[in-house]
């Protein structure tokens, strides 16, 4: 019988509602809080930054979110986005397991940043805002917001994480042809950059640092909004669009994921394939395991620890209870920028510590090793950041046949790595540093962290 390989929706197919865990999660997530007063912030402590719909969705206990018709007529662009069968990985390895997985960079963006973008443009636009301030790291958020912004009518300032702005040219090139405005962080348009360029003139940079110089210069002009590509609950809901496509592909596939993995920056891509599952796990007893897979050298999961911290280095937003590695932490300068953020989402975080996801680190250089081999099976050159989805979703098979078992196995392939070619030939110089850092380190990070109170 010849194996399916590829299975499309169609446009009719396409689900027409975003997913929001919260109602289905037995301990809900505990509040945000003032970081003076600790006391549990409303909605409107949120005002000054995001759009109202925005905010509203960000404390949503609603299971099923109406996705715009503005929202879907991009989308329908680009989505519903394949599910691929791996089956020449399969035969490389020679393992007895199917692995699956969703191609999320097959859109302008390259990513799946793209479907919260589309979104959250809308949204600003909707309530009469003129222009938007982000952070990029490695460029894919950016991008997604730059075509997103300009489709709305939206000016659109960028702070890119300096050592990515380095590295990754052409990803401010491609921002700036969709229109937008891209700064290094840490730059000194703003006080936080300024701060730490005082302390550090060749900083690298950081997603905390470009986060807080983008809110302080959207908290300064009411038409002005700022807007985050990962981490809060708004951007998650938006990206269950792919797991929710997932569900009804592997069901056209006559299979099921005995696991389904992700890899992990701040845990969008993660959730948006994971929590549809998780959904099917909570509410019919099914038994996928949901795995995240973090580096080695940024390992708030693995290593960090649960508490309130801020989202950002300077502590502009409020206190967040994630599991982090403190907010002035800065993490080596590893090629996988977009997971090189210091904290976790509050929605993850929060069924991590209760034990519905799992979570694992990896090494760059087999992560990869991983990426190649997928890249010369499957044809496509990998993200950087997907490279860790790949090397865990080989893991489950090389552990699988160990143990003389098939497994079903299906991982968010978050987006290609065309930007990324550079850090391919540092691959193959064999130039790529692993870095991992030790549970004391950690520890000491963990230590200094700062709280007003
Ligand atoms: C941004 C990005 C990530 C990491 O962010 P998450 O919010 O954890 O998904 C992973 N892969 C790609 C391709 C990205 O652009």
């Amino acid at each position: 019988m010849k194996k399916i390989t590829k299975i499309l929706l169609s446009e009719k197919e396409m689900p027409r509602q975003w997913y929001n865990i919260v109602a289905d999660m037995p301990n809900k997530p505990m509040p945000p809080l003032h970081p003076l007063t600790r006391e549990p912030i409303g909605p409107d402590a949120l005002a000054a930054v995001f759009p109202m719909e925005l905010i509203k969705q960000e404390v949503s206990t609603e299971r099923y979110i109406d996705i715009p018709d503005e929202v879907l007529d991009l989308y329908k662009i680009y989505r519903p986005s394949p599910l691929f069968r791996a089956v020449n990985l399969e035969k490389a390895l020679g393992t007895k397991s199917k692995i699956y997985y969703k191609y999320e960079g097959g859109n302008y963006s390259g990513s799946h940043k793209a479907n919260t973008a589309i979104a959250q443009a809308y949204y600003n636009k909707k309530e009469g805002i003129k222009r938007i301030t982000t952070e990029t790291g490695a460029g894919q958020w950016g991008s997604a917001m730059s075509y997103a912004c300009h489709h709305f009518g939206l000016e659109l300032l960028v702070f890119m994480v300096k050592v990515s702005f380095d590295q990754k040219p052409g990803r401010k090139l491609l921002m700036n042809t969709y229109g937008a405005k891209v700064i290094p962080s840490p730059s000194t348009m703003t006080a936080a950059g300024r701060k730490i360029l005082e302390l550090d003139p060749e900083s690298p940079g950081s997603l905390g640092i470009a986060i807080s110089e983008a809110m302080e210069v959207a908290v300064q002009d009411p038409y002005t909004k700022y807007s985050l590509g990962s981490v809060l609950n708004h951007v998650v809901l938006h990206q269950t669009i792919i797991g929710q496509e997932a569900l009804i592909q592997m069901e056209k596939a006559g299979d099921y994921p005995d696991v389904v993995i992700g890899c992990f920056g701040g845990g969008s891509n993660f959730s948006g394939i994971a929590f549809p599952f998780l959904r099917e796990n909570l509410q019919k007893g099914k038994k996928t395991r949901l795995l995240t897979v973090e580096p080695s050298s940024c390992p708030k999961l693995t290593k960090g620890k649960f508490m309130y911290d801020f989202g950002d280095s300077a502590g502009m937003t409020p206190l967040l209870p994630m599991y982090t590695l403190g907010h002035n932490f800065i993490p080596e300068k590893i090629h996988a920028g977009g997971l090189r953020y210091h904290g976790a989402g509050v929605l993850v975080s929060q069924l991590l510590k209760d034990g519905f996801i799992e979570a694992k680190a990896k090494m760059q250089r087999e992560c990869f090793e991983g990426g190649v081999l997928f890249a010369r099976t499957e044809g496509i050159l990998p993200a950087p950041e997907s490279n860790y989805a790949i090397a865990g979703a080989l893991d489950e098979a090389r552990k699988a046949d160990l143990e003389g078992v098939s497994r079903t196995i299906l991982f968010n392939l978050s987006g290609h790595g065309h930007f990324d070619i550079s850090a391919y030939e540092k691959y193959f110089e064999n130039n790529l540093p692993d870095h991992e850092l030790t549970q004391a380190e950690v520890d000491e990070a963990i230590s200094k962290i700062e709280l007003p109170v």
